[in-house]
């Protein structure tokens, strides 16, 4: 099924976001994660591509696995920068013979070893490659607060157009704090008439030390009150844990009440996280 059909169907569309293992020898793990969370009946599950390609064919693997063991839809990230068009041809026709229909289409970061592409690639390219196919939903990601590389939010937004003109009909945020940075965003893409559902993507903090590095790499900002909680509960995970939870719950909530079409959960593959947000504010 091509996940679209949620946004015309749901409000919010439920989905989770996992990593697969990064040896195949890890696959166990993965086994139990997706089960503890196909049991929160989302209605799909996303599966990141990682950088470079090193996890290529795991993202596959889970991404059938999920949809035939969980019979739960399953979306696949794609990244085209360390891909040429060739290689990106022979992986979509690995995911159309596993019967996966959903892909996330993206650019990706360079690998440290690997070298620029002679021209630049840029995530609208493996979407419009995508589209040829006429076999998959595509979604693309978006930055309320602006892609790192980029000089102003307007000209992102402007490229995020592309994207949608090209063939993304789902787009997914990356991670913020601070709901007024995605309801400004859904008032600027209005604007510039880019139409396409958009799920809100929203990570529980339960590590100072790990959201502190993943928004110094993504740009997301950090509000006060959650440095706040990151300074209060330093030293305490236990608690650090719940704060982090309570204020992923707040977002939420604030979230449903203005009415969002999607809620992407970035599970870290913690279950017990993605269960507290979904059974805390009646998602599920
Ligand atoms: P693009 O949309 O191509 O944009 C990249 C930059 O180029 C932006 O600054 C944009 O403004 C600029 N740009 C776009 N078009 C043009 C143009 N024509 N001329 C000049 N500049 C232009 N990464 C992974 O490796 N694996 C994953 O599984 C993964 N999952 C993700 C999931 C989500 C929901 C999100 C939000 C991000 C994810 N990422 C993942 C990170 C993503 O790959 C990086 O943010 C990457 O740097 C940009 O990818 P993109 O598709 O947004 O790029």
């Amino acid at each position: 099924m091509y996940i679209n059909q949620f946004f015309t169907e749901k409000k919010p569309v439920v989905s989770f976001e996992i990593f697969p293992p990064k040896q195949t020898s890890a696959f166990d793990t993965i086994i139990t994660t997706t089960k503890e969370l196909a049991a929160l009946k989302p209605d799909f599950i996303s599966i990141t591509y990682g950088a470079g390609g090193s996890t290529r064919s795991n993202t596959l693997e889970v991404a059938e696995y999920i949809k035939k063991e969980h019979n739960i839809e399953t979306l696949a990230h794609l990244t085209c920068i360390a891909n040429t068009p060739a290689d990106i041809g022979l992986i979509l026709d690995d995911l159309q013979a596993r019967g996966i229909k959903n892909i996330l289409a993206m650019r990706g970061d360079l690998p440290q070893d690997a070298q620029a592409p002679t021209v630049p690639v840029y995530a609208r390219h493996l979407i419009e490659q995508i589209k040829k196919r006429n076999a998959f939903c595509i979604a693309a990601a978006a930055y309320p607060e602006g892609h790192t590389e980029c000089a102003s939010i307007a000209q992102d937004i402007t490229y995020l157009g592309q994207k949608v003109q090209a063939g993304a009909e789902i787009l997914i945020t990356q991670i913020f704090f601070d709901n007024t940075l995605l309801y400004n965003f859904q008032e600027k893409i209005a604007k510039e008439n880019i139409q396409a559902y958009l799920s809100a993507g929203i990570m529980p903090v339960f590590s100072k030390s790990q959201i502190e590095r993943i928004c110094s790499l993504c740009g997301a900002s950090i509000p006060k009150k959650l440095q706040n909680i990151l300074e209060k509960y330093s030293e305490k995970q236990t608690e650090l844990e719940k704060a982090g939870l309570e204020f992923a719950c707040e977002q939420i909530s604030d979230l449903c009440q203005n009415k969002v079409q999607g809620l992407h959960i970035y599970t870290m593959n913690k279950p017990h996280l993605a269960q507290a947000l979904v059974k805390n504010t009646g998602l599920r």
